[in-house]
């Protein structure tokens, strides 16, 4: 990639090409300078969370590829940081499931829609709402936050977002769909309101989903109701804090990690 020079022996190699990526959508105008400031916010609790997995995300992963699978119109919400960051991992997830890709932004011009949609489909997205999609509003949420395709994510029932803002992410769940939300930050309102939260980088959790739908796509469809109905949100978050915790306490009493 242009401008990527970073060696790979580099300690924060991953992290550094992350924000390569966003510097980059960026200056092509998919990301926002807001985003750059969330990127910052997310980079703090995977650096405080180890950047890795855990068992907490792990769980929420399996449940939203069941719940990708299952569901009868499931939506994949992309802003300019998802796109930035996962255009190719987006572009797998929607091949594997059958999902629709909506672009969905809290900053919304046309024109970056247009750009992330053109960015994306320039990754091979195929199964994506065009910028000219029939429109409609989010109850409740004013202004062009509310803005939405009435063929994607008003007729959806399952939606998958990431990196996402509280208020929208609290209208979608009033709105009556159920929502996965990809939120490094256990604290933040869409981690608290979406019904499946998934504390996990972005990158990650959407390569880790893809995995588990390629698990899961062959069981019965009873099996994956029963995965989704034993799934228990509140307990994931409980996992979470308590994994910030523990890493906490051994760098207190050992002031090293
Ligand atoms: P809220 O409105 O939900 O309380 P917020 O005001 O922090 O949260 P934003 O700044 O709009 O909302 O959202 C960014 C959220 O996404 C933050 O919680 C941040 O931790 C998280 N985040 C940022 N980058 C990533 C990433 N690469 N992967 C996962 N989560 C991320």
């Amino acid at each position: 990639m242009p401008g990527f020079d970073i060696p790979k022996s580099h300690p924060r190699y991953h992290s550094l090409v992350k924000r390569e990526k966003l510097v980059a959508g960026f200056r092509l105008g998919l990301v926002v300078p807001e985003g750059l400031i969330a990127h910052g916010r997310g980079e703090t609790f995977d650096y405080l969370l180890g950047e890795k997995s855990h068992e907490f995300a792990l769980e929420a992963e399996r449940v939203t590829a069941a719940l990708l699978l299952v569901s009868r119109r499931p939506v994949i919400s992309v802003n300019g940081n998802y796109a930035a960051l996962a255009p190719d991992e987006i572009r797998i997830l929607s091949e594997e499931t059958g999902a629709l890709v909506e672009v969905n932004l809290f900053h919304r011009t046309e024109e970056r829609i247009r750009k992330i949609y053109e960015f994306l489909v320039d990754h091979g997205v195929r199964n994506i709402l065009p910028p000219d999609c029939g429109k409609t509003r989010v109850p409740g949420l004013e202004s062009k936050r509310g803005i939405v395709c009435k063929d994607g994510i008003a007729a959806a029932d399952f939606v998958l977002l990431a990196i996402e803002d509280g208020d929208r992410t609290e209208a979608l769940v009033a709105w009556g769909k159920k929502v996965a939300a990809i939120d490094l930050n256990p604290f933040s309102r869409t981690a608290q309101k979406a019904n499946i939260t998934i504390v996990d980088e972005a990158i990650r959790a959407t390569q880790n989903i893809i995995s588990y739908v390629r698990e899961l796509k062959e069981r019965e469809r009873s099996e994956l109701i029963a995965i989704i109905d034993k799934y228990d949100n509140r307990r994931i978050l409980s996992m979470a804090f308590q994994a910030l915790l523990d890493r906490l306490s051994v760098a207190v009493s050992k002031g090293i990690l």
